[in-house]
């Protein structure tokens, strides 16, 4: 390790490698199971940027993406970073597991995990819950697979106001619409720390890796909320990113940042994807931007994959 990244603190950077379909069944489309994959294009264009910035990444798979070969080496492309490290998103993306039976969410994890121990020959050693959803049960499978760490906590002060969003934008209806009622954990998830902590679990130790928000006040600083925030004002969004860094390492926070593709495609890429949040921008514009941020967050920070942010965490605690 040279001198400069030993004083910078630690920090992790993944991606949430959703696919078009998990956005489109959010949202109510009744065709979404007919999607097209942009799985190779993102990891293309993901691939490109973080090659020439030099940084890692944790993948977060989900395993119904593992059934088509083209989506599959999109996911192995990944490979040819400085270093990867790929991890469970679940295998149906059901941002509702709190309101699932316990052998319908060790389903969700233990057949994700399966599935990526052949697809990819890789043994996932995290998990992130789709919509941020944490129940108990989720962590007992966890360390019943023996896994290192839970990255399904966005201890954020704007869940209730995300979910509303959500809920008016959606086209979801009934028993669907019920569930999505308690996505981003409510209130009770800023109740969270902010920064990476131990849990006990029965006889056993996980970590938890939450998705760091702005210290203090608990907005959003990941990519995609930076982004929409650059579609209404770029400068208002880079002043908004540079202080959340600043803070982070004034606070002492070791964060972890995640990526999602819409962040590197742009509004002439996908017209499905039009409601996304930042899908206004020309795709120029959003991979300069993203690439802009990713160059600050290398600079103040040492990022790692998550499982190596921990490791380095472990030895220091
Ligand atoms: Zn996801």
């Amino acid at each position: 390790m040279s001198v400069e990244t030993a004083c910078k603190p630690p920090a992790s950077l993944s991606v949430d490698f959703d696919n078009k379909w998990a956005y489109l069944r959010a949202a109510g489309r009744r065709d979404w199971e007919s999607a097209s994959s942009y799985l190779p294009i993102a990891a293309e264009r993901m691939v490109d940027l973080l090659g020439e910035l030099d940084l890692p990444l944790t993948v977060f798979v989900v395993g119904r993406d593992l059934r088509r070969d083209s989506d599959v080496q999109a996911i192995e492309s990944f490979r040819s970073l400085k270093e990867v490290e790929y991890a469970n998103h679940s295998m149906n993306h059901l941002p509702w597991m709190h309101t699932m039976e316990d052998q319908e969410i060790y389903d969700e994890i233990s057949l994700t995990h399966d599935a990526m121990v052949s697809a990819l020959g890789f043994y996932p050693r995290g998990f992130r819950g789709p919509g941020f959803s944490c129940p108990d049960e989720v962590l007992r499978v966890l360390a019943k697979l023996d896994y290192a760490y839970d990255a399904s906590i966005f201890p954020t002060s704007v869940a209730p106001i995300a979910r509303a969003v959500f809920l008016a934008r959606t086209k979801l209806k009934g028993e669907q619409k019920e569930r999505a009622k308690k996505l981003y954990g409510g209130f009770a998830a800023m109740r969270n720390p902010n920064r990476p902590f131990r849990r006990r679990i029965d006889a056993g130790q996980l970590w938890e890796i939450p998705v760091t928000v702005m210290p203090l006040i608990r907005t959003p600083i990941h990519f995609s909320y930076f982004t929409f925030l650059a579609s209404v004002s770029k400068l208002a969004a880079r002043t908004y990113l540079s202080n959340a860094f600043r803070l982070c390492r004034w606070t002492g926070t070791t964060p972890s940042l995640l990526l999602h593709p819409p962040d590197v495609l742009g509004r002439e890429d996908d017209a499905d994807m039009a409601y996304f949040p930042g899908m206004k921008l020309p795709r120029a514009d959003k991979l300069e931007l993203v690439r802009w941020a990713l160059r600050l967050y290398a600079r103040t920070f040492h990022v790692q994959t998550m499982i190596d942010q921990l490791r380095l965490l472990r030895s220091i605690r």
